[in-house]
């Protein structure tokens, strides 16, 4: 006779579980636990508290062996990482390195990843815009991917609702293509971004600049105090963990807020496999962990289970969550689990200088990062040989200069006296690209890591969209620039491979149809609808936005109905 230790089990199982503790799985957290649900989140990486655990937040450049540099050696040892711009003395304790946790590159792929209590929310660049109907109709429109099976009036109640909390900048542009939301005061452009602005408006009618929306507290809320947050200092040192809360991240907002309840359970070194799927009942019934310390193995259970072990980790692990009944991966009953996968185009920048505004210099830091462009192409009308369109990043400075000429007492003069150099601008591009079927992700059949998963390998590229997009961003924003007066205009291509631009989407994306997606509109698997997905993976197409607000939103909105759900005992 077996015995069953049910003292055990009964410690091991919770209301909900969810999988990942970044940016989406900080959110399930928090609504969960607010709505009364005993929640475990497992964590695959370590442990990282608020301020205790940001070791580099108040290091000055000096302090660093290498002045906040990359070294040779560490180059040669991680290429891929070493290629990420935030990847430096003062925040690779937050990146996974490439050495320590390899994947198949089927085709060449710079996959960044941050596996920690807190993921990547720590290290995000805090962009922050609502998608609009321009983005959820784009696949019904031209017939490229399926149809969104929401529109932007499912998802706008639940924008308000996360931007509320986490804190963003921004103003009130009436745009149609890019919604207003619950701003505080934006980060104002300078001199020249603003010339800029005024320029496109006055040429153009229908191309803006705006101030960049960002999640930084410019000026504090009650919800935002109530949090033990406080208004950014505008000190730009944000990938090294904030010690004022100033961005928002998991770790200084929802996970601590989530942990007031007194019902979340979070288990860090936690490596989730796979999910476990129960024929009988015809539905998950819990996960199976590794610890990834011990390598001991554990069973979890709980009645609802969200995946947000962010877009690629979570098409591995469902891909890897394999039964008699679901035999190449949960929910995958079409085929279609790891397909149809597509990323952000962040190839295009164009540079230039401007001779004008000799009166004006920068003073001061800005958080948000300047000016964003909205999407202008192909808004109300197909108007370029390529499908869909792309925004942009805007951004003017001017430093100091010395004169490091002469010799003696004539150079310690120029070099006390530095003057005012000219005025330096630029752009990069945020294209969208188109997801494919080829564009896949699957698991080795070789490869296993050192917890015996097989290794995710990668097999996506650009296509002649994506150049298309790349040509005609520098013919408009040329043309755009000399119609500003800018000068000595220099236009580049990085060809760098995708992945840099780190919004990564697909796999297990959303639609009407189980034979075409693998998530109903809100987030459940269709052949299994106790599991949610509401990471990268379960985006349909990519827009130009940055994504990580949408995937907040989704998420709120999903446990809300994963709740009632329960209520009902439909799941
Ligand atoms: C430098 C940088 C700049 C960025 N800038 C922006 C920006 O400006 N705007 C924007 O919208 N986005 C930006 N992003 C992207 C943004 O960080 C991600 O979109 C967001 O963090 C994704 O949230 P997530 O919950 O899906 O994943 P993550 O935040 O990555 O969290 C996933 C968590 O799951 C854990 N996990 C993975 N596998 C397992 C497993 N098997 N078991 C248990 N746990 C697991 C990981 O350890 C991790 O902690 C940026 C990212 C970086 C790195
Ligand atoms: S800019 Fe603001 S959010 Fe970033 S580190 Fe400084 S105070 Fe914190």
């Amino acid at each position: 006779m077996a015995y069953i230790n049910v003292d055990s089990v009964k410690q091991r199982t919770f209301d909900a579980i969810v999988i990942g503790s970044g940016m989406s799985g900080g959110w399930a957290a928090k609504e969960f636990t607010g709505r009364g649900l005993k929640t475990l989140v497992l964590e695959r990486g370590r442990d990282v508290k608020h301020i205790k655990d940001y070791p580099t937040t108040n290091m000055m450049p000096y302090e660093f062996e290498h002045r906040n540099e990359l070294t040779y050696e560490i180059k040669q040892k991680e290429p891929v990482i070493s290629r990420c711009y935030a990847f430096r003395e003062d925040a690779m304790h937050f990146f996974v390195r490439d050495s320590e946790q390899p994947y198949v590159q089927e085709k060449p792929f710079d996959w960044i990843r941050g596996q920690q209590v807190g993921g990547k929310s720590l290290l995000w660049a805090r962009q922050t815009q609502r998608w609009s109907d321009l983005d959820f109709e784009g696949p019904a429109r031209d017939g490229f991917a399926v149809d969104w099976p929401i529109r932007y009036k499912d998802l706008a109640p639940w924008y308000s609702y996360v931007e509320k909390f986490a804190g963003i900048s921004g103003n009130n542009d009436g745009l149609e293509e890019l919604p207003d939301g619950e701003f505080l005061p934006p980060f104002p452009l300078n001199s020249v971004e603003d010339h800029f602005k005024k320029q496109l408006k006055a040429q153009y009618g229908n191309r803006h600049v705006i101030s960049a929306r960002c999640a930084h507290l410019s000026k504090p809320n009650q919800i935002h105090l109530d949090q033990g947050r406080a208004q950014c200092q505008n000190r730009i040192l944000c990938q090294r963990g904030c010690p004022f809360g100033g961005y928002f991240s998991s770790n200084a907002s929802t996970l601590p807020w989530a942990e007031r309840t007194g019902n979340l359970t979070l288990v860090p070194h936690a490596v989730v496999r796979e999910v476990i799927y129960d024929e009988k009942a015809g539905k998950a019934t819990g996960v199976r962990v590794i610890n990834s310390q011990t390598k001991e193995e554990t069973e979890y259970y709980a009645p609802v289970i969200f995946v947000n072990a962010s877009a690629f980790s979570t098409n591995q692990i469902l891909l890897n969550s394999t039964s008699s009944r679901f035999p190449n991966g949960l929910g995958n009953d079409n085929g279609l689990l790891g397909k149809y996968v597509a990323f952000h185009n962040y190839r295009a920048r164009i540079t230039a200088e401007y001779e004008g505004m000799q009166e004006y210099a920068t003073d001061g830091r800005n958080p948000a990062g300047g000016g964003y462009i909205p999407r202008f192409r192909n808004l109300h009308k197909q108007e370029t040989d390529f499908l869909r369109g792309y925004a942009a990043g805007f951004r003017a400075n001017r430093s100091m200069q010395e004169d490091t000429t002469g010799f003696g007492a004539e150079l310690k003069k120029q070099l006390l006296n530095p003057t005012w150099g000219t005025w330096k601008v630029g752009s990069h591009m945020m294209g969208e690209t188109i997801p494919k079927e080829e564009s896949r992700i699957s698991l080795s059949k070789e490869q296993k890591d050192a917890w015996g998963i097989p290794l995710l390998n990668i097999a996506i590229d650009y296509d002649e969209n994506d150049n298309k997009m790349v040509a005609d961003y520098h013919a408009q924003m040329e043309e755009m620039f000399t119609k500003a007066g800018f000068t000595n205009i220099q236009k580049t291509d990085s060809k760098q491979a995708p992945g840099l631009d780190i919004h990564e989407m697909g796999g297990v994306r959303m639609g009407h149809d189980p034979k075409t997606s693998l998530l109903n509109k809100y987030n459940q698997l269709h052949a299994c609808p106790n599991v949610y997905v509401t990471d990268g993976a379960c985006m349909t197409s990519t827009s130009t936005q940055n994504p990580s607000l949408t995937y907040m939103a989704l998420t709120a909105r999903a446990v809300d109905h994963a709740v009632s759900e329960l209520k009902k005992r439909n799941i």
